[in-house]
């Protein structure tokens, strides 16, 4: 970053930063916590700022980032090495991560990335045969894409946001999550308050979908009233944009989303995303930062800390000025 930058550009990079980040430490304080009770974060940490809180376990070492930072990191390694979205070259990289036996790998995720279908065909394919495919595997990795994507405006992060998701769920439902999450990011990045934005993100949601979301993104809207476990894409996102809402800071946004309960990584990954990107990297405890490691099984034992997580922001942040095919 060698050219000049006015401190706008400055603080606008730093959000994007903080997305990639924010998302790869709530993954990572979360996955001890996957599928627990309700308040157990708050029962072990019951003050917040006093440490201790990336506490490994599960099968999860301190800091380790789970399947849903992995992914992110391939999403965001494929747009900064081919200079645009190849979505042939994504969906291969996921495919050789699957081959490299990851910790940890959603179900549906699994199940199309071994199916030995085409790229293209894939995900459709299973969803015809099992009809469930609205599960919040895409959310969890949308954070490196919606940086890389927002400067091209609106529609086209959107655009990006559904191809990325449909890459793995076939399920429209959670192309139109994965949309409307790039989008909240791409507000933030722009210096704007997601949440106002939300009735103009809504209405450019495909109309079989938009009603459902408008309900889970309310502002009257608890996660106590999700019709589906949080490993669904409407409660999922509703809780993060509910964990966003009702806190005033990074750290007090990723309790919250933890102490949900459930599918604890991917709604703690997807509230640090929104988080990160709405109050920037000095909000993000460098205790977090600090253990955070991202392992990528299948790419030679390489593991990403937050030089190298910064790095990707960076070059997503500053990547992408042309309309991509
Ligand atoms: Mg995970």
């Amino acid at each position: 970053m060698n050219s000049p930058t006015t401190p706008a550009s400055d603080a606008r990079t730093d959000r994007a930063i903080a997305a990639v980040l924010g998302s790869a430490v709530g993954d990572a304080l979360g996955a001890p916590f996957e599928f627990g009770p309700e308040g157990a974060f708050s029962a072990r940490f019951p003050a917040a700022g006093c440490g201790g809180e990336m506490c490994g376990g599960g099968g999860w070492d301190v800091g380790e980032a789970t399947d849903d930072t992995q992914m992110a990191v391939l999403v965001g390694e494929s747009l900064v090495e081919c200079g645009g979205l190849q979505l042939p070259e994504v969906f291969q990289r996921f495919r050789r991560w699957a081959a490299g036996d990851p910790k940890d790998i959603g179900l549906q995720t699994e199940s199309v990335l071994t199916s030995g279908d085409p790229w293209d065909l894939a995900a459709a394919l299973h969803f015809q045969h099992n009809g469930r495919a609205a599960g919040n595997g895409a959310l969890m990795r949308a954070a490196t894409s919606a940086v890389y994507f927002a400067p091209l405006g609106r529609e086209a992060t959107m655009d990006a946001g559904r191809r990325l998701a449909a890459l793995t769920h076939g399920d429209r439902a959670a192309w139109e999550g994965t949309a409307i999450l790039h989008e909240l990011v791409r507000t933030a990045l722009d210096g704007g308050d997601p949440l106002t934005a939300l009735p103009a993100i809504l209405a450019e949601v495909h109309p079989d979908h938009r009603a459902r979301y408008t309900t889970v993104l309310s502002p009257d809207w608890h996660p106590d009233q999700a019709t589906e476990f949080n490993g669904a894409v409407w409660p999922c996102l509703g809780s993060a944009v509910w964990a966003l809402r009702t806190t005033s800071s990074y750290e007090e946004a990723l309790r919250a989303a933890i102490d949900l309960g459930g599918d604890t990584d991917t709604v703690a990954a997807v509230t640090g995303t929104l988080a990160g990107a709405l109050h920037g990297t000095a909000a993000i405890p460098p205790r977090w930062t600090t253990p955070l490691h991202v392992p990528l099984p299948g790419f030679g034992g390489r593991v990403l800390h937050v030089p190298e997580l910064t790095e990707l922001a960076r070059k997503l942040a500053g990547g992408c000025t042309e309309p991509v095919a």
